[in-house]
C-alpha cells in the first residue's frame, strides 16, 4: 500500500467513526480539515486529490492527542514517504536539526541573540530559513549545559555509585537554549544523593521524524541507541526531563520490535507462543502483552518500521529502562527515598500537563511532587489541549498562525486562572507561552530545586 491508500483506507475508518469530528475541533487541524473533505466527498463525490492529502499530512503535529494510534501513525508515514518522494525543502533541512541549531547559534551567543532582535535579520531569516519574524525565540545562554557539565566532570563519572545512579539524556531544547533546566536535574538528584551521568547523545530526532526526514532521524536513532544501550548494560536507569525526548525513547523507537526474531526466538523457545505488546497493536492503552500461537500472525507480526534495522534488542532495553524524571522521583517518594526537606514556595502555579507526557500513561508524576511544596497552590489544566507549537513547526512562516490558533483555546485557559507562575515540562510548550502570555514559565524541576534550597 502506497501512502495515499494507505491514508484513505485511515480516514475511511474515522469517516466511519467521527468520534473526532467534535471532540478533536479545537486542539487538531487534521480531523476539521479531514472531515470537510470527507464531506465534500460525500457530496459532490470528488475522491480526496493527492495534494489535499499531502495538506492534511502537513497540519499534524504528532501530539498525540487523537484516540487511534493508526491516523497519526499513517500520517507519519505517508509524509515520511511524500519527502522520499518529492524531498525535503531546503528551509526544512535548515532549521529541523535543532541540535546544530542549537550549537551554530550557541557559538558566540551575544552576536546570534543580537541577530534575534534585529528586524532586518529576521526579515532575512523568515526569507532563508522559513522562520516568521514574530516567532519569539529564546535568548541563546553564555553557557550551555554540556559546558556547565563538562567543568563538573569529576562529579559525574560512570560507575561511582554503588546503588541507585542514572544516565540523564537532556534534549537538544534544554541542552542549547534553557540550560537552567537541566542544571536543575542534576542537583535535585544530587540532593537526593544520586549521581547523575551525562553520557553522550545526540537529538532524540522527533523534529526530524515530524518533517518525514527518516534519514535524519535514523542516523540520530542509531547513534542514541548504541550509547544509551551500554548505560543501561553498565546499570544505569535513563531519565529524560524532556517529555518529547522520553515519548520517543519509551514509545516510538521500540515499535515493532517484539515481532522480530532476536526478540521474539528466546520468547518462543522457552513456551513456543509469541507475546504481543498490547500497545501499538490494537490500541493506544498500554496494558502489558497476551500471547498467541507463532504461526496465527507470522505473516503479519514483523519489525518492519521506521528504526527496524536497530538492534530490536537494544530497543526494547532502553524503552523498558527509560523514566521520566518526575516519573523517577515519584517512584523514589514512593518508597520513601526521596529527601522530602522542602522549604516553602508562595506562589499560585498553573500546571499545564504536555502532550508527550499523556502518551506515556504515566500519570502527572509532578502533580504529586508538587503538592508535597509546602505554601505551594497548583491548579492543573484537564482536557484535550495542545499548544499547538509541534517541535518547529510552530516556527515555520507557514504555520505561525495555525500554531497559534491551536493554542487559542488553552492560551484562554491559563488566563482565566490568573496564575502566577506557569509550569510545565514541555519546552517546546514554554516557548508558546512565552509567546503568548505574560507569566513566568518554569519547569516544575526548578520549582522543586527552589523548594529544596529554600528549607531551613
Ligand atoms: S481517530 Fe479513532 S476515534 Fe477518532 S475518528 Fe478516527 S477512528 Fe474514530
Ligand atoms: S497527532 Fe495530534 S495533530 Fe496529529 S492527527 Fe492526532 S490529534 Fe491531530
Amino acid at each position: 500500500m502506497n501512502a495515499e491508500d494507505k491514508l484513505r483506507y485511515e480516514i475511511t475508518k474515522c469517516r466511519n467513526c467521527e468520534a473526532c469530528k467534535d471532540l478533536l475541533n479545537f486542539s487538531c487541524l487534521v480531523f476539521p480539515e479531514m472531515f470537510r473533505l470527507v464531506d465534500k466527498e460525500r457530496e459532490a463525490g470528488e475522491k480526496i486529490s493527492t495534494d489535499e492529502l499531502r495538506h492534511l499530512v502537513d497540519l499534524c503535529t504528532f501530539c498525540a492527542a487523537c484516540p487511534c494510534l493508526d491516523i497519526r501513525a499513517a500520517l507519519m508515514e505517508a509524509k515520511t514517504e511524500y519527502i522520499d518522494r518529492y524531498g525535503l525543502k531546503f528551509k526544512i533541512r535548515a532549521i529541523e536539526d535543532v541540535e546544530r541549531i542549537g550549537k551554530l547559534g550557541g557559538a558566540i551567543p551575544q552576536l546570534t541573540n543580537f541577530l534575534l532582535r534585529n528586524d532586518v535579520a529576521r526579515g532575512l531569516m523568515e526569507k532563508t530559513l522559513g522562520i516568521h519574524r514574530d516567532r519569539k525565540i529564546p535568548g541563546f545562554p553564555k553557557e550551555n549545559f554540556p559546558e556547565w557539565i563538562k567543568k563538573r566532570e569529576k562529579n559525574i563519572k560512570a560507575g561511582t555509585k554503588e546503588k541507585r545512579k542514572v544516565a540523564y539524556f537532556a534534549g537538544c531544547t534544554a541542552r542549547y537554549l534553557f540550560p537552567e533546566v537541566p542544571k536543575a536535574v542534576v542537583e535535585v538528584f544530587e540532593r537526593n544523593g544520586i549521581d547523575v551521568y551525562y553520557p553522550e547523545q545526540g537529538c532524540c530526532g522527533m523534529p526530524s521524524l515530524l518533517e518525514g526526514d527518516r534519514k535524519l532521524t535514523v542516523g540520530f536513532a542509531r547513534i542514541n541507541v548504541d550509547r544509551l544501550a551500554d548505560v543501561v548494560e553498565e546499570g544505569y536507569d535513563i531519565v529524560c526531563s524532556c517529555p518529547t525526548c522520553g515519548y520517543m525513547l519509551k514509545n516510538i523507537l521500540k515499535v515493532g520490535a517484539h515481532y522480530s526474531p532476536e526478540y521474539r526466538d528466546p520468547v518462543e523457545s522457552i513456551d513456543g507462543l509469541v507475546k504481543i505488546p498490547l500497545y501499538g497493536l490494537l490500541s493506544s492503552e498500554y496494558s502489558g502483552f497476551f500471547q498467541i500461537p507463532v504461526e496465527l500472525f507470522e505473516e503479519m507480526l514483523k519489525d518492519e518500521g521506521y528504526f527496524s534495522f536497530i538492534s530490536p534488542r537494544k530497543r526494547i532495553m532502553i524503552a523498558e529502562n527509560t523514566y521520566d524524571v518526575g516519573e523517577y522521583l515519584r517512584i523514589l517518594h514512593k518508597k520513601g527515598e526521596l529527601d522530602t526537606k522542602l522549604g516553602p514556595v508562595s506562589a499560585l502555579a498553573t500546571y499545564y500537563p504536555p502532550c508527550h507526557l499523556r502518551e506515556q500513561r504515566i500519570g502527572r508524576p509532578y502533580q504529586y511532587l508538587l503538592s508535597l511544596i509546602p505554601g505551594l497552590s497548583v491548579d492543573s489544566i484537564d482536557g484535550n489541549y495542545c499548544c499547538g507549537n509541534g517541535g518547529i513547526m510552530g516556527f515555520k512562516h507557514e504555520f505561525h498562525h495555525s500554531s497559534i490558533k491551536i493554542a487559542s483555546r488553552l492560551i484562554a485557559k491559563i488566563k482565566s486562572l490568573k496564575p502566577e507562575v506557569l509550569t510545565t515540562e514541555c519546552l517546546s510548550c514554554r516557548m508558546q507561552f512565552n509567546q503568548l502570555t505574560p507569566y513566568k514559565v518554569l519547569h516544575p524541576i526548578q520549582i522543586i530545586k527552589e523548594s529544596y534550597s529554600n528549607y531551613q
